[in-house]
């Protein structure tokens, strides 16, 4: 591993200041250490953000909840009002990790965390184009089955990478507004603009500018407590990434879906949302003739690759699933 300095940041100035020198921001460091060890990242220096007071939870005056970014995702998830008001995101959180790497991991840092493409993980086995653009991509003439099926990046700049955050996916589904401050000051990015396609920047993955710092996270108030359901698949119950997962909410009244939501993970390089899916939805009855007209408008436009081909029919399934289990919990 390369040299670095490390400091701890006492205020948000003074964290912002270094990280505006060049310094890169550190909280659980379970993304962020893994990948300096093996040469992906190679920081000169660390600016540790775990003391700054960024680990509030608390209800909005509008209704909504705001979410510190120092938070460890077990506190969010196990939280008693993201249990009760926003359950696809404390599902989310839980299918994601373990309970040690849950611990330490913060909700700014699980934003940021990186994708597990092996041929970006790892500089000895092949080139990347997210590492080194311009250079290819490993993946697209390698092993591609996890990879994306939406959004990628032809040509020169090709990327086909997955983002790997469950909690991003439930995040989109629910609008969440994320705040960063940095030195041009603080800005809030809604959720859907928060994350990067890779275009002709494959080593861009968010929105984020060099020195912004994510300070929390806040959702509205939302219709879908009672009837949200967050569902991953994997090729194994725990610990692993999803080969595609989906964040549901349905909001009815009198047996008529009144509003919907619709988030794809697994299948892109951000949370992939369906607008037109869930558009489908609203004024329809709850069921599988909508259920599955949704699902078939959510997979619509996607472009597989040789071995991936199985992720639409399995994401058309599971936008399926999720609606039945987000209908049937209330
Ligand atoms: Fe790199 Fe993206 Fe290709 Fe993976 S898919 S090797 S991250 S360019």
């Amino acid at each position: 591993m390369k040299t670095f300095t490390y400091h701890r940041a006492v205020t948000l100035d003074d964290a912002v200041g270094r990280a505006a020198g060049g310094a890169r921001y550190y909280a659980g460091g379970t993304n962020l250490l893994d990948l300096m060890k093996t040469g992906v990242e190679n920081p000169d220096s660390l600016v540790d953000v775990g003391s700054l007071d960024l680990d509030s939870l608390h209800a909005t005056e509008s209704g909504g909840l705001h979410i510190g970014s120092g938070l460890s995702n077990s506190a969010v998830a196990n939280d008693p009002l993201v249990r009760t008001s926003y359950p696809m995101l404390s599902q989310a959180i839980l299918s994601g990790a373990t309970t040690q790497i849950r611990n330490m991991a913060t909700v700014g840092g699980n934003l940021m965390q990186r994708t597990r493409c092996p041929y970006f993980m790892d500089p000895e086995l092949s080139v990347c184009n997210k590492r080194d653009p311009g250079s290819g991509c490993g993946a697209a003439k390698g092993v591609h089955r996890e990879h994306a099926i939406f959004g990628a990046a032809p040509g020169r700049h090709t990327c086909i990478a997955v983002h790997p955050s469950d909690m991003a996916v439930a995040l989109a589904a629910l609008d969440a507004v994320v705040h960063v401050t940095g030195p041009a000051g603080s800005r809030s990015i809604p959720i859907n603009d928060f994350f990067a396609l890779p275009a002709d920047q494959p080593q861009r993955d968010t929105t984020v500018a060099p020195g912004e710092l994510i300070t929390a996270v806040e959702l509205p108030p939302s219709t879908f407590g009672e009837r949200g359901w967050y569902l991953k698949v994997r090729d194994r119950h725990s610990y692993a990434f999803a080969l595609v997962s989906v964040a549901a909410g349905l909001d009815i009244v009198d047996g008529v879906i009144r509003s919907a939501a619709v988030a794809l993970g697994g299948v892109a390089a951000k949370p992939w949302r369906v607008p037109a899916a869930e558009a489908q939805l609203v004024g329809a009855a709850p069921g599988p003739e909508a259920f599955a007209a949704a699902a078939r408008t959510a997979v619509a436009g996607a472009e597989p690759l040789s071995q991936n081909a199985f992720k639409v029919t399995l994401a058309h399934n599971s936008v399926i699933r999720a609606l039945t289990r987000a209908a049937a919990r209330a």
